[in-house]
């Protein structure tokens, strides 16, 4: 079910017990800001998701309440993750979904990482 990215911030969320060690996940690397780790139903040879450490919603939502600190350390791991990964000859995409229109099924800002095949053009 996609969820309404309006709502305050619910800390029983899938990513938010993961981000506490409560539900186990594969995680490809880990720093002070961000933790990424395998989509548990990949959608391509490569899918990761790269999630900040903070309590955000959404993209919206990061880039309204985190501090630049936190903002440039996410981002930052999401390029590292994509150079680690060896993406960056072949090539990636990024894709962050954000409330009901997008399908948006955990209420934790994910950033996906697709990668490992040509991937095509994009459809919405
Ligand atoms: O962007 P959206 O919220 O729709 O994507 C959520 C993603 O989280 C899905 O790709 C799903 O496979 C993944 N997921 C996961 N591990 C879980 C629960 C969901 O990797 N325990």
């Amino acid at each position: 079910m996609p969820v309404d990215a309006t709502l305050p911030y619910d800390d029983q969320n899938i990513f938010a017990k993961i981000l506490r060690g409560e539900i186990p996940n594969r995680t490809v690397y880990e720093d002070e800001w961000a933790l990424a780790f395998h989509d548990i139903n990949p959608q391509a040879p490569i899918h990761i998701l790269v999630i900040p450490k903070g309590a955000y919603v959404s993209w919206d939502d990061f880039s309204a309440k985190a501090s630049e600190a936190e903002i440039a350390g996410f981002i930052r791991a999401v390029g590292h993750v994509a150079r680690e990964q060896g993406l960056v000859a072949p090539g990636y995409r990024l894709l962050a979904n954000a409330g009901i229109n997008s399908h948006q099924e955990v209420p934790h800002l994910h950033v996906h990482l697709f990668g490992g095949k040509a991937l095509g053009p994009m459809l919405l």
